[in-house]
């Protein structure tokens, strides 16, 4: 299991998860989840009980990434945090399945192109501690959290989420 900011920040916490799986996530998403305390208590902690790995890809796993977002259409919305998750997911994936945890439908969407599987929070029955609402990257749209597309209405970029103030 490969996890990005988005899934940590909305409280999930590697102990919680089961023996079975391996938990890692990347130098960058450790440091900007060391803005939200609690967060960065959880994963420090899961890290020193051996919980959760902290690993940064090969540059080699970052160019295949970076390809495939680009042909995909996703790149421009991709934060270098975002391409290193993927690309650690990438790497990671020698004969064992990996799922990447995320609510960002732009990481999802570059993980199925890469043949990744995907979950969101809500699909791994976790509950989110804040609320989200979407936003597109392009042209600054907010969306309430009901919205079904996965692109936006006006401009046709993938939507973000992002933590409603
Ligand atoms: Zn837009």
């Amino acid at each position: 299991m490969v996890l990005d900011s988005s899934a940590l920040i909305a409280g999930l916490d590697p102990l919680a998860l089961g023996e079975e799986y391996e938990v890692y996530t990347t130098p960058s998403v450790l440091a900007e989840v060391a803005l939200s305390g609690d967060c960065r208590t959880r994963l420090s902690l899961a890290v020193e009980l051996g919980k959760a790995v902290v690993a940064k890809p090969s540059a080699e796993s970052l160019r295949a990434v970076e390809s495939e977002s680009a042909k995909t259409g996703d790149l421009s919305v991709l934060s270098p945090t975002d391409l290193e998750v993927l690309a650690l997911a990438h790497q990671l994936r020698n004969g064992c399945e990996v799922v990447v945890v995320t609510d960002d439908f732009a990481i999802q969407n570059v993980a199925a192109s890469l043949g990744l599987r995907a979950a969101s929070l809500m699909t791994l029955g976790i509950s989110r501690r804040f609320s989200w609402e979407l936003f597109c990257p392009g042209c600054e749209k907010a969306l309430p959290p009901s919205y079904r597309g996965r692109r936006c209405p006006i401009c046709g970029t993938v939507l973000r989420r992002r933590r409603r103030a």
